[in-house]
């Protein structure tokens, strides 16, 4: 391989925070100590939006809120908020840092998609399976070290899956295999795995006896195994709400994935308040399994949904590719989606009323069309056309993340003694969800950033890198 290498190399450009992804690019506020004042509050926690908070920040953590905060010093950068609401920094837990560029490839836009999941508001988010092998955990590390902006991410390994057509996966022999990986992997620094549609159960069993070894967590977007199976085996989480489920196929084999169409008509037909799906709640909600809702790629599959926000970041060959999509999708009146996305909904709602931790992200793949930051807005929204109200939305985009990620001492609410993780949008999201798309800044541990200058930095090239 042949590296160009276009910036300026190894002399001040090396130095900590400095190049293009530099954090410094996009800070609007930096300050030691901070007061957010009269703003709306709305804290994760599923409580009720308070009005006229201040928020004080001190090195990167919230030491004070109310309505009338105490020795907020003379020194502090005060910011007024009136008319403005804040919001914990998102907790969203199926991101990817790889988009679909067309003949099955997957191209590889960590440097892009970083600032876009910032820009939108995400300030902690778990990759749901990567297609690169390093590049998540090197852009964790160089986040973490504040030599580029982004959110806190929590590395996922290549996918763990049998064999298939994907060229970017490995495909695992057998049981020993998996564990192997799993070892090389945690070694490598990811701190999350994810199991695919052709594993098998024993590989599973092995790769999830492996990553709760080392006190990691695993999740699957399965199909091979079922969901009910996938919980006895002990596993964490599984991904796109109950869409991925093969738990009802009359004649399904051990192990063996069914044609996708087979298990999605039998979600389809599905009745959420019938025996069978209420059992298999049960199961799932008894072994403390979670389950990722996805809705914004099924959306962009359905026919007569709008087109998704944020295109206009993508490089144009790729923004021209998913119209044709879109124009396709929505001529294709026989679209299972058109009854799926509903019956989606529908049973992620039974499953978080039954007390199971429902959790939220917006998988940038399938045909395209959904783009990092603009589409975890508009997951949020989908949950509330789900069913949620758009405060608890919010929490299933915050709070419940960062509790099954076990981070919520730190973030996923607006407590004290929290990190300033938050975003300021214009308007009242509490009322009206859609303004969750007004965000005017992003802090992430205390520095707030621009996500006008985050994104104007990648328009038009997010394709490209
Ligand atoms: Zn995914």
């Amino acid at each position: 391989m042949i590296l160009v290498v276009l910036a300026v190399c190894c002399g001040a450009s090396a130095q900590r925070g400095a190049g293009p992804a530099a954090p410094a690019n996009f800070v609007k506020i930096d300050a030691p100590v901070i007061a957010l004042a009269h703003a709306r509050v709305v804290d994760g926690t599923g409580a009720p939006p308070r009005e006229n908070q201040t928020i004080l920040i001190r090195n990167g953590t919230i030491t004070g809120i109310g309505e009338t905060v105490r020795d907020i010093p003379s020194e502090a950068t005060v910011v007024d908020l009136a008319g403005k609401t804040v919001l914990p920094g998102f907790v969203m837990v199926h991101e990817h840092l790889y988009y679909p560029t067309g003949a099955a490839i997957y191209g590889q836009l960590g440097e892009s998609f970083t600032r876009l999941y910032l820009a939108g508001g995400v300030t902690t988010m778990r990759t749901g399976g990567n297609t690169n092998g390093v590049m998540d955990l090197n852009l964790k590390r160089q986040i973490d070290a504040g030599l580029r902006a982004g959110p806190s991410i929590d590395a996922t390994a290549p996918y763990l899956n049998g064999p298939s057509s994907t060229l970017q996966m490995h495909t695992l022999k057998d049981a020993d295999d998996a564990r192997r990986q799993v070892g090389y992997w945690a070694e490598m620094g990811a701190t999350s795995f994810k199991a695919y549609m052709q594993i098998t159960r024993a590989e599973l069993a092995a790769a999830i006896a492996e990553v709760h070894k080392r006190r990691l967590k695993i999740t699957g977007h399965l199909c091979s195994v079922t969901y009910a199976e996938a919980a006895d085996l002990g596993i964490d989480d599984l991904e796109h709400g109950f869409l991925a489920a093969t738990d009802f196929v009359a004649d399904k084999k051990p192990d063996d994935c069914p044609a996708q169409g087979a298990g999605q008509r039998t979600i389809a037909a599905l009745d959420e308040t019938g025996e069978p799906f209420k059992a298999l709640v049960r199961n799932l909600v008894d072994k403390h399994v979670a389950l990722t809702s996805t809705m914004t790629v099924f959306e962009t599959l359905t026919p007569g949904r709008p087109m998704p926000p944020g295109l206009d970041v993508l490089l144009p060959e790729l923004k021209q590719q998913f119209e044709q999509n879109y124009a396709r999708t929505a001529q294709n009146r026989e679209s299972i989606y058109k009854t799926l996305l509903p019956k989606g909904m529908a049973l992620e709602r039974a499953f978080a009323r039954a007390g199971g931790l429902l959790i939220a992200g917006t998988d940038p793949t399938g045909g395209g069309g959904v783009i990092p930051g603009y589409s975890n807005q508009r997951q949020l929204e989908l949950l509330v056309e789900e069913g949620f109200t758009p405060v608890e939305a919010i929490m299933i985009g915050t709070f419940n993340g960062a509790t099954y990620l076990g981070r919520d001492s730190q973030v996923g609410s607006i407590v004290v003694g929290k990190q300033a993780d938050l975003v300021i949008v214009a308007g009242d999201p509490s009322k009206t969800i859609a303004d969750v798309r007004n965000v005017e800044t992003v802090f992430k541990k205390g520095v707030g950033y621009d996500p006008q200058k985050l994104i104007e930095s990648v328009r038009g090239r997010v394709g490209l890198w």
